[in-house]
């Protein structure tokens, strides 16, 4: 579509200026830093078409939306067995919660939650021998871009006030379903979502998830066809934690948020669009990149269904 800029244009200034009653996260101290106002958009089609709006490529921190980063290196090494160790199955509740663990005898419900993320570190720390310096060369790979960083300052500041994921990663542990020792695994994790990046960067990365031809720079696949598939349908079931029937509902495509305020969602075949407002709803997700986007797919008649 030719109109992607004057679209993302007109609805950025009509979300910029409405009230936001959400809030920036700050349980993670240094998250709090972060301006209120930021306000970006990036919209990248398949064939490496660029549109961007606002605050599109200062680097701000992805939080949550590195759980699909994780996930596609360990299904990746790991294979099917992955499912052995963690479901594909909304949770209905938020993102930190302990409460299905103990029924669930320790499996977490889907690897966007932060149960199931540990645990898919978990998996790459049995895989890789350097994980922390492994997964950022990955992630450089699939994207083609050298320039990615972990925030050094962002991970000590959650691995300090961290007490949820702590217990969480406890908790699986005596169920035997973390492997690897929990203080290594939590600061892999942290680690892994104090990575910074831009909009652009962002709709740029998981393009690999859009494009059923995509190839990194070297000639390889990231994912088969399937998996993409498979990774795809998680994130619309599951990308919003309690409100991804909501997502669903008003926007209509596999997605993934962060406390970051940042939202990343793919339309397969056609392009990937990341948005960042830090202020977030009362789930933990981005009030004005929700809105943002029901707008953008109202507007071009582009979500999935
Ligand atoms: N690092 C954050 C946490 O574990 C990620 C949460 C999120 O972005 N929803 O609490």
């Amino acid at each position: 579509m030719d109109n992607y800029q004057k679209i993302i244009e007109s609805i950025y200034a009509d979300v910029k200026n409405i009230e936001d009653s959400g809030k920036v996260a700050n349980y993670i101290p240094e998250l709090g830093n972060v301006s209120p106002d930021n306000f970006g958009i990036n919209i990248t089609t398949i064939d490496k078409k660029s549109f961007s709006i606002g605050d599109f490529d200062k680097k701000f921190s992805i939080q949550s939306i590195s759980k699909i980063l994780t996930l596609t290196m360990a299904y990746k090494l790991q294979g099917e067995t992955l499912w052995e160790r963690v479901d594909v199955e909304p949770s209905g509740n938020p993102f930190n919660s302990l409460l299905q663990l103990e029924a669930d005898l320790g499996k977490p419900r889907n690897p966007f939650i932060n149960a199931g993320a540990i645990v898919v570190c978990d998996v790459l720390m049995s895989h890789l021998k350097n994980p922390k310096e492994d997964f950022l060369m990955f992630c450089k790979e699939i994207s083609n871009n050298p320039h990615l960083k972990y925030n050094n300052k962002v991970a000590q500041s959650e691995k300090i006030t961290g007490f949820r994921n702590i217990a969480l990663c406890n908790f699986i542990k005596s169920f035997g379903n973390i492997k690897n020792n929990i203080d290594q695994v939590l600061d892999f994790y942290f680690y892994t979502c104090s990575l910074e990046m831009s909009c652009q960067e962002l709709s740029q990365i998981f393009l690999f998830l859009a494009d059923d031809h995509f190839t990194t720079q070297k000639g390889d696949r990231v994912l088969s066809m399937s998996q993409a598939k498979r990774i795809n349908a998680i994130l619309l079931t599951c990308g919003f934690y309690d409100e991804s029937g909501e997502f669903a509902f008003r926007v209509g495509l596999p997605g993934k948020s962060g406390v970051g305020g940042g939202i990343v969602a793919i339309h397969p075949d056609e392009y990937c669009i990341t948005v960042w407002s830090p202020k977030l709803n009362k789930k933990g997700n981005s009030y004005k990149a929700m809105l943002f986007l029901e707008q953008f797919t109202t507007q071009t008649a582009s979500s999935i269904f």
